[in-house]
C-alpha cells in the first residue's frame, strides 16, 4: 500500500472512492457512500451515483436527442453538400433553375428512349 498523500510519512489505510487518493486514518472521510479524501470528492460520487442509479430514463431520453440532433446535423451537411454541388457544377442557385435542369433531364430521357 502507497503512503498517504497528505501525509508522506504514514502508510495510507484506504483509497478515495472519486479520485483514488491513498489516505491514511486521519484522513479519510468515511461516509456512508464510501471512502473519501474532501466532501467534494464525496458530493462529486454522490452527483454521479444519483444519476446513475435514478436517471437511467433521462439519460437515455438525453443520448436519443444527442443522436438526433448529430443526425439532423449530418442531414443538413448533405443536403448543403447536395445544393452546393448543384450550384457549382450545373449553375443552379434557385429553386426555378432546378426546376430546369429537372424539367431538361426529363426532356432528356424522352430523347434517349427508341
Ligand atoms: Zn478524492
Ligand atoms: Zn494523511
Amino acid at each position: 500500500m502507497a503512503t498517504c498523500a497528505n501525509h508522506p510519512i504514514r502508510m495510507a489505510t484506504a483509497r478515495c472512492k472519486c479520485c483514488n487518493k491513498p489516505l491514511c486514518n486521519e484522513c479519510r472521510h468515511v461516509t456512508d457512500a464510501g471512502i473519501f479524501c474532501s466532501p467534494e470528492c464525496e458530493s462529486r460520487t454522490r452527483q454521479f451515483t444519483e444519476r446513475a442509479s435514478g436517471g437511467t430514463v433521462t439519460y437515455r431520453k438525453r443520448f436519443f436527442t444527442k443522436r438526433t440532433v448529430r443526425g439532423l446535423l449530418i442531414l443538413l451537411i448533405v443536403l448543403i453538400g447536395a445544393a452546393a454541388f448543384l450550384h457549382f457544377t450545373l449553375g443552379v442557385s434557385s429553386w426555378s433553375d432546378l426546376k430546369a435542369v429537372f424539367a431538361q433531364w426529363w426532356e432528356a430521357r424522352y430523347l434517349l428512349l427508341p
